[in-house]
């Protein structure tokens, strides 16, 4: 089941000056950071209520997020919706023939995750994530 909206992806140039805004002016914690080199970012989770905001900065050019900004520059990168299961999301979803970016889920800051195909959501990368303790 999709419970909530569970982050808001933004794609930035620069993790520590996006930290500046997000952290230092607008006082959000930030309650995970790490570098995930398999999806070749450096990445920040900050809490704002119920929810999160989860900032990405590229590891280079060649990355998912690094052509990202290449071709629309900093801004909304994707939305993530916080589910139960997450695997069973996805066999859902497949079977209803959704257009997938992953066919597993794997581990990613936000628990256990898999990404929708953009063209199954009108342009709006997705992500699903099921939170792990
Ligand atoms: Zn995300």
């Amino acid at each position: 089941m999709i419970e909530k909206i569970h982050h808001v992806g933004i794609a930035v140039r620069s993790l520590d000056e996006a930290l500046r805004f997000y952290r230092d002016v607008l006082g959000l914690p930030v309650h995970a950071s790490a570098t995930v080199e398999e999806q070749g970012v450096k990445a920040a989770l900050l809490t704002i209520g119920r929810s999160e905001i989860e900032l990405l900065e590229p590891l280079g050019p060649e990355t998912p997020v690094g052509r990202f900004l290449e071709r629309r520059g900093e801004g909304l990168h994707h939305l993530c919706f916080q589910t139960d299961d997450v695997a069973r999301e996805l066999d859902g979803l497949k079977a209803k023939g959704v257009e997938l970016v992953d066919e597993q889920p794997r581990r990613g800051l936000a628990g256990l995750i898999c990404f929708l195909h953009p063209r199954a959501q009108r342009g709006v990368l997705t992500e699903l994530a099921q939170p792990v303790e």
